[in-house]
């Protein structure tokens, strides 16, 4: 058993291939076991800045992909682990997560395929539609399903044991555009994470984290754990090793959009907004969202950030 983890391990090192070297991220993380081992959770990177999450189970060789722009690097990663990709977990129908279930669909007959009930119609080879609050067992752990609205209607998230994967919904330092919306289901969303234990991981479908910290700072530039964790993404970045997964904990301590309470942001959406008061939780949130949507922040450079480019 142990033998064979670490045979899984050794097989997706980083830096043994180039296959990665269009993306964000050329040195993936090492996998991360959940359920006290039953599972494995490899991060895969496709396209530009999209992860396919891989739920491996050692035991039954087999894998299931959260998510994937297409298909062809999650079944390069099955195969350099010697498993067999028989499971599809889509969060949300945007073309670079269903783009798997695309590519696959003449295999879709032997591959199950999960999504959420009120897409039904949109993802295809769906065979298991699931709605708030449903469980199901995979690979013998019980997976807990969330619906997730705010990106997009029918958005899930996925809950196995500490492990959530929550698609486009909560990203490192920030949270997915409201293309539905409105701000009241992304904001209840989030609250709903926000409850889950600190040391859950947040598997998240793209490499945001840096673009969304630099955002961050600039509405809380006194937040010494912000401070931390941009020194820490830009060394990791520097070297292009990926942020995610983070955890709920660190989400609290420094993503805006789980800090609504913050008096320090709500001050600078006052002075961003001086037209608008801040009586509720949802105007703060709404507020954050639409004032880092208008994208002033990208014009700070490293150099007003706190980043010590000695230890980089
Ligand atoms: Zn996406
Ligand atoms: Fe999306």
């Amino acid at each position: 058993m142990a033998e064979s983890i670490s045979t899984l391990e050794r097989a997706i090192q980083p830096g043994q291939t180039d296959e990665y070297m269009n993306h964000a991220v050329t040195s993936p993380r090492l996998p991360i076991p959940i359920a006290e081992g039953q599972l494995t959770i490899h991060q895969v990177p496709a396209w530009q800045d999209n992860f396919v999450w891989l739920i491996v189970s050692p035991q039954r060789k087999e894998a299931a992909a959260v998510d994937g722009p297409d298909a062809k690097e999650a079944l390069a990663a099955c195969a350099r682990l010697g498993v067999r990709l028989t499971t599809i977990l889509n969060t949300h129908t945007h073309g670079d997560h269903i783009g798997i279930n695309t590519d696959l669909s003449e295999k879709l007959e032997t591959i199950h395929v999960i999504g959420s009930a009120s897409r039904a119609r949109e993802i295809p080879g769906l065979k298991q539609p699931v709605s708030d609050g449903d469980q199901f067992e995979l690979f013998g752990t019980t997976v807990q399903v969330m619906l997730t609205e705010g990106h997009l209607n029918g958005h899930v998230s996925y809950l196995i044991d500490n492990a959530l994967f929550c698609g486009d919904t909560l990203f490192g330092a920030g949270c997915g555009y409201l293309f539905d919306g409105p701000p009241v289901k992304m904001l209840h969303s989030l609250k709903r994470f926000a409850n889950l234990p600190g040391n859950t991981w947040v598997f998240c479908a793209h490499e945001y984290t840096a673009d969304n910290l630099r955002f961050a700072w600039s509405v809380e530039p006194d937040n010494q754990q912000l401070k931390e964790r941009i020194q820490h993404t830009w060394v990791l970045r520097s070297k292009g090793e990926a942020t995610i997964p983070s955890t709920i904990q660190l989400e609290l301590a420094t993503n805006p959009f789980m800090r609504t309470s913050s008096v320090a942001i709500q001050q600078a959406l006052k002075k961003a907004f001086p037209e608008r008061s801040f009586a509720s939780d949802l105007e703060v949130f709404a507020a954050i969202r639409e004032l880092k949507d208008l994208k002033r922040y990208r014009n700070i450079d490293d150099g007003e950030l706190p980043v010590n480019i000695d230890i980089v």
